[in-house]
């Protein structure tokens, strides 16, 4: 990271000296959020049901000594701040919750959420404080939200503090999303607090203390889906009305002014949007793991980093979040007809505003059909074809995830392995030995190739091979052939943050060693890019990683 290299100080005297970006302390803030939306008359900081407010003025509870451990150069670069020149100086005070800068008016959003498919009433940022609003050089306007900064009227029974491991992931995979092209809530730092957290990470009755650690989060927006749920189920629509018009005002402008038919278009717009993540999240095999409705961003962004996970065996009935390890509500198959169903109250939510059940049911539609256009794209983007839906495409695809899910078949290598498929005619001599071989480094077991599978995977990959010379055949087949590796490499990740190299680089971290985590971000950058120095960090997750805490499943305890 920037910060800990001894040059980091010289560079960002030289930003300056360039006349590009200053530090933290030189951005400016602003607070449309607090001075348009009503807020909690009271600012008592004691847990409390809050009502007729959008969110409560707090500040952040100062921590005992904040150390940036780590700084995100890109979104430093969205919102023009330049790398802090050390690590325990003004920005960490900043960004680890104690100091205020001029034009900050903290607070933390008021709102509800449908838990695991049962509506749980008044949740809002228990530990969350968005402490203002920056006007980005790109034009946006984005806010900065600490992440762990301490209790708020909404903790509940809970400290408001976040451990070290849980904030390297949503650090990490902040990033890692935005780099792999998924709408995501971007991180900017990683600021260890100094202060123990107290955690039962396994849920067994065997609480310890851990390192806390803040993260700083950045997107346009953190509302939710549950910021409206609230309003709604307490009967303040005028609350609910106000706090969409900021929305389409402020977010979706292009819209136009707040009206029955426009909210009704806006909620269509998120429809669509979410359609379009939930396809992306398919695409790279990523799961979220608690896709509450307090979990899910009215932008249509991925938020709420908590026990997410990558495929490895693709599975679509796994889940990495042990605390739905029963049910498994949020698998990876299920998060379409998820984030549907989260759709669906969030309709009921707008309701009162739209009233016209009939536009809200278009909006639905318009998450089917965003849905399912996006996902086609993606799997012929992924399987380097012009388009799907070409006759016997259904069963082609139907046949591979069949394929996939048969024995235990990394999904991130098998995809881009496929890349390297011989697709001519003659690659069928040999049972398709040739064709199977770049596939081999995705399967588990060892052994595997040398079973039935190795013939049945041959079969599929002929109809393959046949079906990509298909659309090489068609007239403008030599400009098709020189696109398509491209094609499939931008859709094929090679790095993911598997959740094993999460956990070595949280483990290095709490030994004082952040090499792990910089090489891991590094990486992560460019995760389409072949990066043969880093070739290890591409592999199958390794056997010790199989059960290993941390590495494969996760718990809530965050
Ligand atoms: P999550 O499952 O992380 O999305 O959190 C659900 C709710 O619990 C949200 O209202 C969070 O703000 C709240 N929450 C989670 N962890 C804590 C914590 N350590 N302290 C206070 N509130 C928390
Ligand atoms: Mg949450």
């Amino acid at each position: 990271m920037d910060i800990l290299d001894s040059t980091s100080t010289i560079r960002n005297r030289a930003d300056r000296a360039d006349g590009g970006y200053a530090g933290l302390d030189g951005a400016r803030f602003d607070d449309s959020f607090v001075r348009e939306l009503p807020g909690d008359p009271q600012t008592r900081n004691v847990p409390r049901p809050v009502h007729g407010a959008c969110y409560t003025r707090v500040d952040p509870t100062p921590v005992r000594a904040p150390r940036l451990l780590a700084w995100a150069r890109e979104t430093g670069d969205l919102l023009g701040i330049a790398p802090p020149p050390v690590p325990d100086g003004e920005a960490a005070q900043v960004l680890g919750g104690n100091r205020l800068l001029p034009g900050m008016r903290p607070y933390a959003a008021r709102y509800g959420g449908h838990q695991f498919g049962h509506w749980a009433g008044q949740l809002g940022d228990g530990r969350a404080i968005t402490l203002g609003e920056i006007a980005c050089p790109d034009g946006l306007r984005r806010e900065v939200q600490l992440k762990g900064a301490g209790r708020t009227p909404y903790s509940r029974t809970a400290d408001g503090r976040a451990v070290l491991r849980s904030s390297v992931r949503e650090f990490l995979c902040s990033e890692a999303m935005h780099a792999l092209g998924v709408p995501t809530t971007r991180a900017l730092s990683l600021v260890a607090t100094g202060e123990a957290v107290v955690r039962d990470m396994f849920y067994d009755g065997n609480p310890r203390p851990e390192p806390g650690a803040v993260v700083c989060r950045v997107a346009p927006s953190f509302v939710r889906f549950g910021s409206f749920e609230i309003l709604a189920a307490d009967g303040e629509t005028e609350v609910l009305r106000r706090l969409a018009d900021y929305v389409v005002r402020t977010h979706f402008p292009a819209l136009g002014a707040p009206s029955a038919p426009v909210y009704a278009q806006w909620f269509e717009e998120v429809c669509r949007r979410t359609g379009v993540l939930i396809a992306q999240w398919m695409r790279v095999g990523f799961v979220h793991g608690v896709m509450n409705t307090d979990n899910m961003s009215i932008l249509g962004l991925t938020i709420d980093y908590g026990p997410y996970g990558w495929l490895e065996g693709f599975d679509l009935g796994w889940t990495p979040n042990t605390t739905d390890a029963q049910g498994r509500r949020y698998r990876f198959g299920s998060q379409p007809e998820i984030a549907r169903w989260n759709l669906e109250r969030l309709a009921h939510a707008l309701a009162p505003l739209v009233g016209d059940a009939a536009a809200l049911a278009q909006g639905l539609a318009a998450f089917d059909a965003a849905f399912h256009a996006a996902w086609r794209e993606a799997l012929a983007d992924k399987l380097g074809l012009a388009a799907l839906g070409q006759v016997g495409d259904e069963a082609l695809l139907g046949d591979l995830f069949e394929l996939l899910q048969r024995v235990e078949t990394d999904m991130t290598l098998f995809f881009r392995g496929l890349m390297h498929v011989p697709l001519e005619d003659a690659a069928d001599a040999l049972d398709g030995a040739a064709r199977v071989e770049p596939l081999r480094p995705a399967f588990y077991d060892g052994e595997i190739l040398a079973s039935g599978h190795h013939g049945v995977l041959a079969d599929w990959l002929r109809r393959y091979a046949a079906r990509v010379r298909e659309d090489a055949g068609a007239p403008d087949g030599t400009a098709f052939m020189a696109a398509r590796h491209a094609r499939m490499q931008r859709a094929n990740p090679k790095y993911v943050l598997r959740n094993y190299l999460a956990q070595e680089a949280i483990d290095a971290l709490e030994q004082g060693d952040s090499s792990v985590l910089e090489r891991l971000m590094e990486v992560l950058r460019h995760p389409c890019d072949e990066q043969p120095a880093h070739e290890a960090l591409a592999g199958r997750r390794p056997e010790w990683a199989r059960h290993r805490p941390g590495c494969s499943a996760l718990s809530c305890s965050s």
